[in-house]
């Protein structure tokens, strides 16, 4: 099973460009596209947290990178992941830069980001996606694991800054190269986001100020998020039922 988190992709930018995403439409044509609209608040730490571990924001308790000044690491955050339980069991997983933390976290991979996962400007962002590619795809090709979990943050990084520009579609059609590159070596796939996006005044949930030392903020997370599924039988309905999905196939209803 291959899952591919793409943080801050929303369905508003990719249909109306599908003519553009042939990967992203490929993937659609032969499995189920939905949306998932969050029942919990679309911060990231806290959504990716609950995918991977099944638990709710209330269970985990991590809801942000930082906690009373201090980097919250995967230590200090009192649960198992799935990685950690299929592994227990025998099966082979590798997970690639999932954002609950900074920086992005790795399970049997080493890997070091770009900008220690935290890219800013357009090159770095760009470069941080071809390397994350390149690394998942040496990772399916040689390594070939059972499960493999790989996350891209580009997106959410050009749309807090550009959102509105010509560069976020630049950005979805890059994502879409990668997605083509990742999606041939397996038949069963998960393509899912941890939030939308949309325009900062219209976002039923701000989280970050209008004015960064980074610049000015013009996009924000909505709580509508993205879900492609291809050969995926388990009912995904929130983050939290990729980790059922996971768990029922490879472990059944232990
Ligand atoms: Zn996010």
């Amino acid at each position: 099973m291959l899952v591919i988190g793409i943080d801050g992709a929303t369905w508003d930018i990719i249909e109306p460009n599908l003519d553009k995403l042939e990967n992203f439409r490929k993937l659609i044509q032969e499995g189920k596209k939905s949306t998932i609209n969050l029942s919990q608040k679309p911060w990231s730490p806290s959504v990716w947290c609950s995918m991977f571990s099944g638990k709710s924001p209330e269970e985990h308790g991590h809801r942000d990178f930082v906690r009373n000044g201090e980097v919250v690491r995967r230590e200090d955050i009192k649960v198992d992941f799935i990685w950690d339980i299929l592994q227990e069991k025998g099966v082979s997983v590798r997970v690639l830069g999932v954002p609950f933390v900074i920086p992005p976290y790795n399970f049997n991979v080493d890997f070091e980001f770009v900008a220690n996962g935290v890219p800013v400007e357009i090159g770095e962002i760009e470069k941080d996606l071809e390397n994350i590619t390149e690394k998942a795809e040496e990772i399916l090709s040689k390594e070939k694991p059972e499960v493999f979990i790989v996350v891209y943050t580009t997106l959410d990084r050009v749309c807090h800054l550009h959102w509105g520009e010509p560069v976020v579609l630049d950005m979805y059609r890059k994502l879409d190269e990668a997605l083509g590159r990742l999606i041939k070596h397996d038949k069963e796939v998960i393509v899912i986001s941890d939030h939308g996006f949309c325009d900062y005044d219209k976002a039923p949930v701000r989280t970050l100020p209008r004015k960064t030392p980074r610049g000015e903020i013009k996009g924000d997370h909505h709580p509508d998020a993205v879900l492609i599924t291809r050969n995926v039988q388990y009912q995904i309905k929130q983050p939290e039922d990729v980790f059922f999905a996971l768990k029922e196939k490879y472990m059944g209803g232990e």
